[in-house]
């Protein structure tokens, strides 16, 4: 209801009915009276109250809709979040490595290796056997581990070899190096060594773990 600008010329007027009135104490009496002008300001304040209840339920639609898409792009991003942290760079790449002399890696060396280390009877399972590899064929009489695994995904070995040169090996290469190793020995002295892809995976754990650490 407005009265505030219906003042025109010293007259009220009445914005209902167009009434004319010669004071505003006589028009809120008639605002207040007139059946119909009532019934004209009862319907304004519904059509307000139905206004304000639709703008009340579009914006919370609005606000639902956008609640969802967050959700969902949240959702999206952690998502996103673990695949990035899975494909994480390892600090790595330069096999500048602590490598303080060079290890030639061959059946012959492992072989002798595992001759003068292993007795008549040993049962070495894939842990104890990639265990043994670390401390006698990826280290050197320093200590150092000198065959690394740089890649823990792909299991990629890194050593450097007698001519200063890099040589990658394979899970696959250090399997058949262990294997033919393993198949000559235990004919010779009798030892069981268990030979597995839990082997290798061992065995790039430790010396990715003795390398990045
Ligand atoms: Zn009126």
């Amino acid at each position: 209801m407005d009265i505030s600008s219906i003042e025109n010329e010293g007259k009220y007027y009445c914005t209902y009915c167009s009434s004319k009135f010669s004071s505003k104490k006589i028009l809120l009496f008639h605002m207040k009276t007139n059946k119909e002008c009532i019934n004209s300001i009862q319907k304004e304040k519904i059509g307000e109250q139905q206004d304000i209840e639709s703008d009340y339920n579009k914006l919370l639609h609005k606000y639902k809709l956008l609640k969802k898409d967050i959700k969902e792009k949240e959702e999206k991003i952690r998502e996103l979040q673990t695949e990035l942290n899975s494909k994480k760079k390892r600090p790595y790449n330069n096999v500048v490595i602590a490598c303080g002399k060079p290890l030639l890696l061959n059946e012959e060396i492992v072989y002798d290796r595992m001759k003068n280390n292993f007795k008549k009877g040993d049962i070495l399972n894939d842990g104890q056997l990639a265990l043994w590899f670390l401390k006698n064929i990826c280290t050197n009489e320093e200590g150092k581990v000198c065959i690394q695994c740089t890649d823990l995904k792909r299991k990629v070995f890194k050593y450097i070899d007698d001519n200063d040169i890099i040589q990658v090996k394979t899970k696959d290469d250090i399997m058949m190096l262990i294997t033919g190793c393993k198949n000559k020995i235990e004919d010779e002295l009798n030892i069981k060594l268990k030979v597995s892809n839990k082997f290798v995976n061992k065995l790039s754990t430790l010396t990715y773990i003795e390398r990045v650490s």
